[in-house]
């Protein structure tokens, strides 16, 4: 095992069903080749010869299931060989899946059997969900599926920024580098990154996604029986744990993953029991998943959100706008903390309704926040709608009555409807 800063160009050599695990310099890249054999990031094969660039900050590793030689150039926090991993029952499962798949693909006119795997990926936080997911994925895109991929985490976000529930399809491997490519993604903004702070709003943003999907695959045999991986939060105990009930529901998902948490497994395994046709499964946690604590979480969402402004490898400009208060209008969902209903009159209704639409006035509180622009064309739709996209409010001038707000692009918003929550985000 090799700590610490090694700069020189180097080579290692593994062995059969081994890997290098490996995380980049806090400020460098580092480059990376594959000299001889076959290996893979996360599902995803690596080309031979050709060197990859691989950002500051990335943890991952190297699987070979044959054995080869890699080649390193730069800087690392740590790189070292790994020879025990959980790698063959993840391909187990890969293969149960596919089986799964191919009969799907076999009855496209029966509504029920037309339907690939379903399949829930859940375990506390640090546990590999989001690898688990990633691999299933990249495999299945190489053998030609179309899988969709669901992500409920949003805590972090694997498909777009934090604070949002987002779906897309996945039709090659997913690129070790660039990550899910950002084409057509249906994304449900909730704006917080926890979702203790309105578990309604949050139930309400799933159910939206579980439709909208279910829609889309009743008119597109292959992605139906490509099926779904979806990613979960690692919040699995209380109020968290009643969520992943209500997406093993609302998803109908047929496959439950459960990593490294007997607990979890045998609860679950329990309250599914009289589901034929729901299997649990519980998997071991590799040993190569890398703890984060809260502030590596935090810096970890603002990288994120960074991302999506300036481009994984930093080659986007976003544009500074700037319009007058009136040609936004900005909500918020539900009315901050709910009266408890002891504390009211007999017959009355607690007011805050955690899924009211709340008008926002613009004042200099949305500075540093992150707003979604809905697809809403009224009002009234925009807690069903799903968002195009995200600003960053960078002034609001009480004077002037203007604000000026980071967006992907120039020009005008695809809609005046914008959504706030919590999110914020300090550009540095
Ligand atoms: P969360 O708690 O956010 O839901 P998670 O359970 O989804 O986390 P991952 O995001 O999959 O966990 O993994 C945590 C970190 O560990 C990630 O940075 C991931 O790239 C890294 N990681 C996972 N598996 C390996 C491995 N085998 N070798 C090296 N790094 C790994």
């Amino acid at each position: 095992a090799a700590t610490g800063v090694s700069t020189s160009v180097r080579q290692v050599k593994l062995d059969k069903e081994c890997e290098l695990r490996i995380e980049t310099s806090l400020d460098s890249p580092l480059r990376l080749r594959l000299l001889t054999g076959t290996a893979e990031i996360f599902g995803t094969e690596i080309p031979p010869e050709i060197w990859l660039t691989i950002p500051p900050r990335l943890k991952f590793a190297v699987f070979t299931w044959y054995g080869a030689t890699i080649e390193m150039d730069g800087p690392t926090e740590t790189d070292y060989t790994a020879d025990e991993t959980p790698m063959i029952s993840y391909i187990n499962v890969h293969a149960v899946l596919d089986g799964r798949r191919n009969r799907a693909k076999a009855s496209p006119s029966d509504s029920d059997t037309s339907q690939g795997p379903r399949v829930v990926v859940v375990g506390p936080t640090d546990s590999g969900k989001s690898t688990l997911s990633r691999m299933l994925l990249s495999w299945a895109a190489k053998q030609g599926w179309k899988p969709t991929f669901v992500d409920l985490d949003i805590g972090q976000g694997s498909i777009t920024i934090p604070g949002c529930v987002a779906a897309t399809p996945i039709e090659l491997p997913i690129d070790p580098v660039e990550g899910i490519p950002l084409e057509m993604p249906m994304v449900y903004f909730f704006g917080h990154v926890t979702p203790s702070a309105n578990i309604d709003h949050y139930k309400v943003l799933v159910k939206e996604l579980a439709q909208t999907l279910e829609k889309q695959f009743s008119g597109n045999a292959e992605s139906r029986a490509s099926g779904m991986v979806i990613n979960t939060m690692g919040w699995i105990e209380g109020v968290g744990y009643e969520l992943l009930l209500h997406a093993i529901d609302t998803f109908s998902a047929t496959v439950i993953l459960v990593l490294g948490q007997e607990k979890l497994c045998s609860m679950l395994k329990d309250v599914l029991k009289n589901r034929p046709n729901v299997d649990v499964v519980k998997l071991q946690k590799s040993g190569g998943v890398v703890s984060r604590n809260a502030k590596v979480r935090q810096k970890a969402r603002g990288y994120r959100i960074r991302e999506y402004f300036y481009g994984p490898s930093n080659d986007l400009s976003p544009h500074s706008n700037v319009v007058n208060f009136g040609d936004l209008f900005i909500y918020r969902i539900g009315g901050g903390p709910q009266a408890p209903r002891s504390a009211l009159p007999i017959g009355a209704e607690p007011a805050a309704d955690p899924t009211r639409l709340v008008p926002v006035s613009i004042n200099r509180d949305l500075l540093h926040l992150v707003l979604a622009v809905s697809y809403a064309d009224e009002p009234d739709q925009i807690i069903s709608s799903n968002v195009a996209g995200f600003i960053y409010v960078t002034d609001v001038d009480m004077h002037r009555k203007k604000i000026t707000y980071l967006a992907p692009c120039a020009g005008e918003l695809p809609s005046k409807y914008l959504i706030v929550g919590t999110l914020t985000w300090i550009e540095n």
